[in-house]
């Protein structure tokens, strides 16, 4: 199916929302004095996938090995601005602060970055106007994308993923993040503090190139039958237990 898009510069996606960034984008974030937040999810891994397994190759490449109980797994954790409110950088007329530089998802939206997901208009915040035939063509038969600047920006943020991954196992090493949900079904946030954040930051740096054992992670589920699954093949999954450890917030996505 054809879809046709121009932004119409409502700001609705600039505001109440959580912005993924680049490490690169995050690091630029923190140092104009923003919080960042680590969101963690985290699937089994018994085995590697066949190479014809598109969709598992893509998570492998934008997470990292870890352990959990006697379970292989890969962890991701997506490095988030939390936006309460309209974006710091949005300004009185709708305009971008930091146009040249604002984020890949910003630049992507509403796209997927994600190769398997399609894009679905009701999901996005875009007024109905913007999606008006009469625009410009954006996406064609669910894949083609005629703006080069936008396949640029995709593609980018899909290869900072990747390059990014390592980064992220270092800085979650030097918080101390064990706890990751159960893929699809939410999200484990952790909130460092800043003073905190700068320290990994500087440790995620300086300790690359090291080669590290997979670090141990617990799975957090809120559902009894995933709770008992993982059990039953020698994981450790727990509720979320906001006394236990680290402080986290648990994001949950919803269904059973
Ligand atoms: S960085 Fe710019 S484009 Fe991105 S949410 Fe903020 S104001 Fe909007
Ligand atoms: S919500 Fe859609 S139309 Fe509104 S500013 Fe964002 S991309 Fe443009």
């Amino acid at each position: 199916m054809d879809i046709h898009f121009k932004c119409t510069q409502c700001g609705k996606c600039c505001q109440d929302l959580r912005l993924p960034l680049t490490i690169t984008e995050a690091r630029r974030w923190f140092a104009a004095g923003r919080d960042l937040q680590l969101l963690c999810e985290a699937t089994p891994w018994p085995t590697e996938p066949a190479p014809d397994n598109l969709q598992a190759l893509h998570w492998r490449r934008r997470s990292f090995a870890g352990m959990n109980g006697m379970l292989p797994a890969r962890v991701t954790v997506i490095l988030t601005a939390n936006l309460a409110g309209r974006c710091p950088e949005l300004q009185a007329d709708m305009r971008c602060g930091i146009y040249e530089h604002r984020p890949y998802i910003c630049r992507i939206y509403p796209a997927e970055v994600n190769p398997f997901r399609r894009l679905d208009i009701k999901a996005k915040l875009c007024p109905p106007e913007a999606w008006d035939p009469k625009n410009p063509l954006f996406q064609t038969g669910g894949a083609t994308l005629p703006d080069p600047d936008l396949q640029d920006a995709i593609l980018r943020s899909r290869e900072a993923d990747f390059v990014d991954a390592p980064v992220k196992q270092r800085l979650s090493a030097a918080l101390g993040l064990d706890r990751a949900a159960v893929s699809g079904e939410g999200f484990v946030m952790y909130s460092p503090d800043r003073n905190e954040l700068a320290q990994a930051f500087e440790r995620a740096d300086e300790s690359a190139g090291d080669d590290q054992q997979p670090p141990r992670w617990r799975f957090v589920s809120k559902r009894p039958r995933t709770l008992a699954a993982l059990e039953t093949v020698g994981g450790i999954c727990e509720a979320p237990q906001m006394s236990a450890g680290r402080p986290y917030d648990y994001l949950d996505l919803g269904g059973t």
